[in-house]
């Protein structure tokens, strides 16, 4: 729209830092993305901390930009917050997640749900809750094959009206989980008023298990009163079998991380749940 303004326009991004500069080609080039299909999903198993059998996969989108190759979500989603496109770009991950997940259910393959990030951007939109109904209509998925992932942060920043927000998603039959847990500082206290099923301890706390005492004594509180409240709890960013094998002594039952596999591509997801599911 600026360009079309011609002179406008150049005075504009004359006037502009490299940063600032940067941030402008950026959004119109997501924009143009997001229309010209050249975003994609991949997928990460969720898994049983102690089978490591699949119980479900977090869907994290990425940018195949055509000179700059793969680009990764931590560069670009804060920017469609802040430019409105994260609207489009969210609603282009769910259908397509609720699409891929049709098309693997109806083959068989045993993904077990899938989790998709919602920006808090995106789920205070009034239409939240009807247009992800109509997503769930379209392409045939049933709710319960669906988890979304709210941060911690967002949460809080609600307040008042996270009951009714969180209530009118959980009234659609799909399962909530609270991501990035132990950032931002709530308390169980408030989470157990609120309609999670599953609890994300951060990446942060499990990189020092087992040897860092303050990690071991974070996490071991949040998996015992995670579990006494009757939330699923689930670690991020396991890399090691030493930091398995801690938090199967402290009970926490769900897991993630490159120990168990990165995030791949669809036709890898196949692979890895089909060749599971033999052995
Ligand atoms: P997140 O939700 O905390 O996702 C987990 C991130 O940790 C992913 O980074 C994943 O690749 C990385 N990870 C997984 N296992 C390990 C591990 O063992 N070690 C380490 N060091 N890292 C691990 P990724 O894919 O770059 O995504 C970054 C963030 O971007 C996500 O953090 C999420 O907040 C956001 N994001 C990704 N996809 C979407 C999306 O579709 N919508 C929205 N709103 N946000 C998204
Ligand atoms: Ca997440
Ligand atoms: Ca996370
Ligand atoms: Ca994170």
């Amino acid at each position: 729209a600026r360009e079309a303004g011609g002179n406008t326009y150049r005075h504009y991004a004359r006037g502009l830092t490299d940063y600032a500069r940067e941030r402008v080609t950026m959004s119109s080039e997501l924009n143009r993305a997001i229309e010209r299909d050249e975003l994609q999903l991949h997928y990460q198993p969720l898994v049983d901390t102690a089978s490591s059998r699949v119980t479900g996969l977090e869907v994290l989108v990425r940018w195949q930009h055509p000179e700059r190759g793969m680009v990764l979500p931590d560069s670009f989603i804060r920017l469609a917050e802040e430019t409105g496109l994260i609207i489009p770009l969210g609603a282009w991950v769910l259908r397509h997640a609720c699409l891929q997940a049709r098309e693997w259910e109806a083959a068989g393959i045993p993904f077990g749900r899938i989790a998709v990030n919602v920006s808090g951007v995106q789920i205070q939109r009034s239409d939240f809750a009807r247009t992800l109904e109509s997503i769930l209509h379209e392409t045939g998925l049933g709710a319960e094959r669906l988890e979304l992932e709210l941060t911690e942060t967002f949460v809080m920043d609600l307040r008042e009206d996270a009951q009714q927000l969180l209530g009118d998603l959980k009234d659609l039959g799909i399962a909530l989980a609270m991501d990035d847990f132990g950032t931002g500082y709530s308390s169980l206290a408030y989470l157990k008023g609120l309609p999670f099923d599953t609890l994300k301890i951060d990446r942060s706390f499990i990189g020092g298990l087992p040897d860092d005492p303050a990690s071991a004594a974070i996490v071991t509180a949040i998996t015992t009163l995670g579990n006494s409240l009757g939330f699923e709890v689930l670690a991020e960013g396991v890399e090691t079998q030493a930091q398995r094998r801690f938090l199967i002594g402290v009970g926490c039952r769900r897991a993630q991380g490159y120990l168990f596999s990165p995030p791949v591509a669809p036709e890898a997801v196949v692979r890895l749940l089909t060749r599971a599911a033999r052995h």
